[in-house]
């Protein structure tokens, strides 16, 4: 699906007419091709003491032009502020209002990320406070921020050093993270490794996506590709077809299984088992939607809709964690939906099912706390898929421009998140939910 209006837009004389005219005007975004650039130009490092100073030196050994202070005129690719050490809100000013300045030399496509502390390891009233302030300073400078620049935030849970937040530094600088705007990552140190091949992360390992005949599941299993990663992908036997063209774009296997069944679990398990040996990334992506309002639904609308999107997640992963197939290092990554964190019309089943992701994701990420396989969510916003392509033209409209980068997402965006989510880089993040959705207002 198309996005005329961006198009429009961004083509000279109708841009200016919709500056005029105070119309949206969103901004073709800064995404990732092979052999781009980390950031679009220098990269400033705000914040005092230990912790700003080392970031800067480790910044250095990326091969970024880093500066601790702006040159007048200059556009800047990035700026990341160090708070890891605020104790009061009177900490905020200094380093924001400077941030502030230079926001105004900021790139198109530039990124904001800030990194510090999360508010529930604290008991002291004010460093709460002021470690709060972060989350309201971060989610406003992403609403004003323009040209396809993004605003984010590093959390360093257990008293874990700066440097444990490079995976993820890495992420929201490139042009990978182009949809993810207001949103935080939180990480802790367990096995993170800085070192890996960037161009090809996941080389060696063996990743499953279920549902990728099409749309999103298709371009998650194409990307994991393209970073090294063997993939089977699983989908109905109705989308064998289209399945198996997949398999064979990215030299691949196809697996065709409703993952409904009661056995789905074990069948993946042996499938990569006589192929592979181990499997080391499961993408669970298959998910239905029946809308209906609640007064009008229908048991087989719900069941389906829970058995497809929830039921069958649970079921896949206690076999998953409970087998040796499944490697020490296994990460598993959920797709969630901003329905599932903000409700939708017509979508209690929907949105159940995907809040229901969310909560699996976290308590699941509680027992994996402590070993080295990890657990995460996705949640996406409005992306153009043939899902969204369905949605009459006026309400496909408002949610595109509902968000702060006033346009809906592309699938290449979620696959782009699941890939880090997947990469050595990310061995950090364990039981959360990352939106991929443009700051979109919907449960904002
Ligand atoms: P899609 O309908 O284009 O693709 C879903 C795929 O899942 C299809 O190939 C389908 O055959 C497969 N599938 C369905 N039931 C299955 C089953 N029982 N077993 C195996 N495979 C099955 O959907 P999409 O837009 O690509 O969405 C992918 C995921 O992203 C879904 O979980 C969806 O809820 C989520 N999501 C999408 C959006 C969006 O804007 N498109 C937003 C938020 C979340």
């Amino acid at each position: 699906m198309t996005d005329n209006y961006l198009n429009l837009v961004n083509s000279g004389p109708a841009g200016k007419l919709a500056k005029k005219l105070g119309l949206p005007r969103p901004a073709v975004l800064r995404r990732h091709h092979q052999g781009a650039a980390l950031v679009p130009g220098p990269l400033l490092v705000l914040g005092a003491g230990a912790g700003a100073d080392s970031l800067a030196c480790e910044l250095l050994g990326w091969n970024l032009d880093v500066r601790r202070h702006a040159r007048p005129g200059e556009k800047l690719g990035a700026v990341v502020v160090v708070l890891e050490n605020v104790t009061a809100p009177g900490d905020l000013g200094a380093p924001i209002l400077e941030l502030g300045q230079a926001v105004r030399q900021l790139a198109r496509g530039g990124r904001i990320v800030t990194v510090s502390r999360p508010v529930q390891e604290t008991t002291d009233p004010a460093e709460a406070a002021a470690r709060q302030g972060i989350d309201g300073i971060v989610r406003s400078v992403g609403r004003e921020l323009r040209a396809g620049a993004t605003a984010n935030g590093i959390l360093l849970r257990d008293g874990a050093p700066v440097q444990a937040a490079s995976g993820a530094l890495r992420f929201l600088l490139s042009g990978k993270s182009a949809f993810v705007s207001g949103q935080f990552i939180t990480v802790h140190t367990s096995g993170q490794d800085s070192r890996q091949d960037e161009e090809r992360p996941l080389t060696g390992q063996t990743a499953v996506v279920t549902g990728a005949a099409r749309g999103i599941g298709a371009e998650i299993a194409a990307v994991l590709s393209r970073d090294g990663a063997r993939v089977v992908v699983v989908d109905v036997p109705a989308a064998g077809e289209q399945l198996a063209t997949v398999a064979n774009r990215i030299g691949g296997t196809a697996l065709q299984l409703d993952i409904t069944t009661a056995d789905a679990g074990a069948r993946i398990l042996e499938h990569v088992q006589q192929r592979y040996g181990s499997l080391d990334l499961l993408v669970h992506n298959a998910g239905i939607t029946r809308d209906k309002l609640l007064a009008n639904m229908d048991a087989a609308r719900w069941d389906s809709v829970l058995a497809v999107n929830l039921e069958s997640q649970l079921r896949v992963n206690e076999a998953l964690l409970a087998s040796e197939v499944f490697a020490a290092t296994g990460r598993i990554v959920c797709l969630a939906s901003t329905s599932g964190i903000a409700g939708n019309r017509g979508q209690s089943n929907y949105a159940a099912s995907k809040a229901g992701v969310i909560g699996m994701v976290r308590s699941t990420g509680v027992v994996l706390d402590g070993t080295d396989r990890t657990i995460n969510a996705v949640a996406p916003g409005f992306i153009e898929t043939e899902m969204t392509a369905k949605m009459p033209f006026a309400t496909r409209e408002v949610a595109r421009r509902l968000s702060s980068l006033q346009q809906g997402g592309l699938p290449i965006d979620v696959a782009e998140t699941i890939a880090f989510l997947a990469s050595p880089g990310a061995a950090g993040v364990n039981g959360q939910v990352l939106r991929v959705c443009g700051q979109s207002l919907v449960g904002a």
